[in-house]
């Protein structure tokens, strides 16, 4: 007889199979114990049996995020550096009856990003430098919210989380109405300024700590609401809407309107629903508020 934890960490396995294209390295831990579980995906050649191992450093890591994961009951991400390469691990507190454990996921990144000054040997400037990258890895340049890669990191993460708490996850997607005409009657700066402000302005109507905001791309937002039903998803949006609309943005002596559309999606209970899925869905809600108007929410 399988007891009902066993049941329960067999179809998270199962569950989890679908990072194995995504992930190099995928393993559920117990951080108290510093201890791998059974479940891994692409594994080194020696057997790791405390988490740390891998990272050869023969200690503890610093920056547990694992812990930090699971004291806060939060989704965590940062970079290390191990013999030449650079890996974001995404870190999710998992809650399989009763037992807190958490799922670290690894992704190789250093192709995908300058690393030019590697291969220095000073280990301080190596340590100040990944903290830079940790930052800009993650964030968006203009903005400074987060940017298109921290989604693709954390929001399968949030999926996972959500489906295994058995909460809803809702996600917006905004995309500013006409912004062409903003930037060709009033210059590609004037744009830049009315991004920055209307970042903040989605990042004034989320709760922070739970929800987050990202760029997509261009004029294009993503807000991610954890523990979020459909309703309360739509009535974010339409605040956000109507404080956008509201807004008067001024530039350089100029007071400037602008109207966004948004599309909401919701996930509850669909362990099938693919990450890609799930964006897809919500850009099908934009653009069905662009037809049908724009300045409006589709949810
Ligand atoms: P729609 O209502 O259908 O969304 O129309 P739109 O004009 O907003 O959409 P479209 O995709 O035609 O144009 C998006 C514009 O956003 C074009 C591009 O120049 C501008 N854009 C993208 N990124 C930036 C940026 O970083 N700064 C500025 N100023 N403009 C940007
Ligand atoms: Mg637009
Ligand atoms: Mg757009």
């Amino acid at each position: 007889m399988f007891s009902a934890e066993e049941k329960k960490m067999e179809k998270l396995y199962e569950s989890l199979d679908l990072l194995k294209s995504m992930y190099q390295i995928a393993r559920v831990v117990d951080p108290v114990f510093k201890k791998v579980l059974e479940y891994k995906i692409g594994f080194l050649d020696h057997e790791d049996n405390h988490c740390y191992d891998f990272w050869q450093k023969g200690e503890l890591c610093e920056n547990c995020i694992s812990m930090k994961a699971y004291n806060e009951n939060d989704i965590f991400i940062k970079m290390e550096y191990l013999q030449g390469k650079i890996y974001m691990i995404t870190a999710v507190p998992l809650n399989i009856e009763n037992r807190k454990l958490v799922l670290e996921m690894l992704k190789d990144i250093t192709g995908s990003i300058v690393v030019s000054e590697l291969g220095n040997e000073n280990n301080i400037e190596l340590e100040n430098y990944i903290k830079q990258l940790n930052e800009l890895a993650i964030k968006d340049s203009l903005t400074g919210i987060f940017n298109r890669r921290y989604i693709n990191e954390r929001l399968p993460a949030e999926m996972i989380k959500s489906g295994v708490a058995q909460e809803p996850l809702s996600i917006i997607m905004a995309d500013i109405d006409h912004f062409k005409k903003v930037n060709d009657n009033f210059g590609h700066t004037a744009g830049d300024h009315i991004l920055k402000e209307f970042a903040l302005l989605l990042e004034k109507n989320i709760r922070s700590g739970k929800d987050w905001v990202a760029r997509y791309g261009g004029e294009e937002f993503l807000v991610c609401l954890t523990d979020t039903s459909k309703d309360v998803a739509k009535q974010v949006a339409e605040r956000m809407r109507k404080a956008t609309e509201e807004k008067v943005f001024e530039y350089a002596g100029i007071n400037l309107k602008i109207t966004a559309s948004f599309g909401v999606c919701t996930a509850e209970g669909n362990p099938d629903l693919s990450f890609e899925g799930f964006l897809q869905s919500a850009d099908k809600n934009l653009y069905t508020a662009k037809k049908t108007g724009r300045n409006r929410v589709i949810a």
